[in-house]
């Protein structure tokens, strides 16, 4: 029999935004807990190991707690110092390792069940964020073992033939960092250029090793069918086949979609899948419920972010603070 807790406010998801409302709901001294399924931080930790944010230091800072790195830009490991940190230092109150399943909203508060323990809050923020499911290629073979959705780092693929499919920030690190570590990289990507996205002081060094020709590209390409040996791509001069030893489709992820809708949230019916919020407020078509972080995107995952979205965790519980 699972225990039973009652809270004012459940937070699901320990990432940058769900520790920044906990932050919030503390100083407010409301009460609060956080639910989260995998480490403090589960997106940063599952980054890629030497990755560099885009964002200096300051912009990744929750309640102006000072987030001090060696350069402007940190790493992922100055990441996890900082917010673990900001976790500690705030005896903040998250459980971790326990993956809320389902959600009923039932009369006027929410009835939560997580792996663990069974709880009833008055008021939810779901901070899941988007980086749990990835976009699939939908092509014969991406159940092979050979093919990752994720990328950790490069030894494995060193004398390796590796396909890196996706021409973003992912992409384009994996297939610098593989090639310098002696793989023989392609790149498969779908659009005519390397993303204009791309981080400003990385783009010329990919642009530069693919015109020398260090590492190859097929541009207005997709794979057709991947093989245990060998992929077959669909390009402009007409089907190639190459030599094939591992395939990275690192062409992005989804927010679980399906975990919202479950609970009522609305989402536009077009390609952005944007879902429904009081941009104010930050709470859906189902009251009390509130979305905070980079889910609010829906299918745009480039819009928002630890800079312009740190904000929403002032702005839900003020509201909550002012309404309880
Ligand atoms: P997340 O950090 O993804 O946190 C969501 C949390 O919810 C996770 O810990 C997850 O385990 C948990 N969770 C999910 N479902 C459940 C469930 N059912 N039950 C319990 N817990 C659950 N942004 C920047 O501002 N600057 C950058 O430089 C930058 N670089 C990025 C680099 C990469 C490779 C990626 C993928 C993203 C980057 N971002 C960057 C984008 C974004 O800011 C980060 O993804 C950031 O982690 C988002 O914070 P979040 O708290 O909204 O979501």
């Amino acid at each position: 029999m699972k225990t039973r807790h009652t809270t004012d406010i459940l937070i699901i998801g320990a990432g940058p935004i769900g520790i920044a409302c906990a932050l919030e709901c503390k100083k407010r001294q409301l009460k609060y807990v956080v639910i989260e399924k995998g480490a403090l931080t589960n997106s940063i930790y599952n980054y890629p190991l030497n990755m560099t944010f885009f964002s200096t230091s300051e912009k990744l800072e929750i309640d102006d707690i000072p987030f001090i790195s060696n350069n402007p830009k940190p790493t992922r490991n100055e990441a996890l110092e900082y917010y673990r940190r900001v976790v500690t230092s705030n005896r903040l109150n998250i459980k971790l390792y326990e993956e809320v399943a389902a959600v009923k909203k039932e009369n006027d508060s929410f009835s939560i069940e997580s792996s663990k323990a069974h709880y009833e809050a008055k008021h939810l923020i779901v901070a899941t964020g988007f980086y749990d499911i990835p976009n699939m290629l939908n092509v014969p073979g991406e159940e092979l073992p050979k093919v990752f959705h994720y990328y950790k780092e490069a030894h494995p693929f060193s004398l390796q033939n590796v396909a890196i499919v996706g021409a973003s920030n992912s992409s384009v690190d994996a297939a610098l960092e593989i090639y310098r570590k002696g793989g023989n990289v392609t790149m498969i990507i779908r659009g005519d250029a390397i993303s204009e996205r791309v981080k400003y002081w990385v783009r010329p060094d990919i642009i530069n090793r693919i015109e020398e020709g260090s590492i190859k590209v097929f541009y207005t390409s997709e794979i057709e069918a991947i093989k245990e040996h060998e992929l077959i791509i669909n390009t402009p001069e007409g089907t190639k086949r190459i030599a094939n030893d591992f395939v990275l489709a690192l062409t992005g992820y989804q927010p679980n979609f399906r975990f919202l809708e479950a609970i009522g949230v609305q989402f536009s019916q077009d390609e952005k899948h944007s879902p429904t919020y009081n941009p104010e407020t930050m709470e859906t078509n189902v009251s009390n419920l509130y979305l905070a972080g980079v889910i609010c995107g829906g299918m745009e995952t480039h819009k928002w972010f630890i800079e312009n979205s740190r904000i929403h965790a002032k702005q839900i519980a003020e509201y909550i603070e002012n309404n309880k």
